[in-house]
């Protein structure tokens, strides 16, 4: 669109004028289609249909062309005086002036009416930006929450495996001390029947059950501890009586684990 250019004043319309028009005179201008539908309802009852000044008289509306011909630009306004001429031209740049003007008017009021509409965006997407931010904020604060909380959890965790692993030790220990004490046990139990001899009906074989192994642990000395063994509750010395077992002469075998 260039400056010189006129627009439709219909309101829909704003189409660029460029050959055949309507002008008011009320100083409004419309293309050949508006003009023709607005000024043919009603020939003798025409308004403006941009300001609604009724154009009654003859010459309120005129149809006229943009682009005269070379004709028409010499026999127009020939013969008219220089001050006719001269008012008549004043009279139709007044026109063009006020055409101009009105459109000035028009792109300011839309250029404020986006600059608001870009205030109004800017002010949602600012509000939007605000919340977002604060959002992450709350998020990002949850999340360190959630990152100690595993820290300790890890933390507790590898405290309980550590309880755990010294738990196991510990048994392990006590199943070392069980087994050394079970055989010392044996042993003892062994030398004394070999010195009192097997042929003695109270020669008696022990077997150490898990019942009494915590008393024997305890005990602080060996005579305690053998006590202990001797008080075992959950099993019973069990005399053999030589040849009982085989009956060939020979040294019976010990049994060895018979429980009750
Ligand atoms: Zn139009
Ligand atoms: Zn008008």
């Amino acid at each position: 669109m260039a400056d010189a250019d006129l627009i439709c004043n219909f309101k829909k319309c704003r189409k660029i004028l460029n050959s055949s028009i309507w002008v008011t005179s009320c100083s409004h201008a419309f293309c050949e289609e508006d003009g023709s539908r607005e000024f043919s309802r009603d020939p003798e009852n025409n308004t403006c249909p941009a300001c609604s000044t009724p154009l009654t008289a003859k010459y309120d509306v005129v149809k006229t062309n943009l682009n005269p011909t070379e004709q028409f630009k010499s026999m127009v306004l020939a013969g008219l005086r220089p001050e006719t001429i001269h008012d008549i031209a004043t009279r139709a740049i007044s026109f063009w002036c006020y055409q101009v003007h009105q459109e000035r008017i028009y792109q300011e009021n839309s250029a404020a009416k986006i600059r608001e509409r870009q205030h109004q965006l800017e002010e949602f997407y600012e509000s939007a930006l605000a919340q977002l931010k604060s959002e992450v904020t709350g998020l990002k604060r949850q999340l360190e929450c959630t990152k100690k909380e595993l820290e300790n959890q890890t933390r507790r965790a590898e405290e309980t495996a550590e309880q755990l692993r010294e738990k196991i030790q510990q048994y392990q220990k006590l199943q070392g001390v069980c087994s050394s004490l079970r055989r010392t046990a044996l042993a003892s139990s062994l030398s004394e029947r070999q010195r009192g001899g097997v042929n003695q009906p109270n020669a008696k074989e022990f077997v150490l059950g898990p019942k009494t192994l915590s008393e024997a642990i305890e005990a602080p000395n060996a005579a305690q501890r053998q006590t202990a063994l001797s008080n075992n509750q959950g099993f019973n010395f069990q005399p053999v009586t030589p040849g009982s077992a085989g009956g060939n002469g020979r040294r019976p075998t010990p049994i060895w684990g018979q429980r009750k």
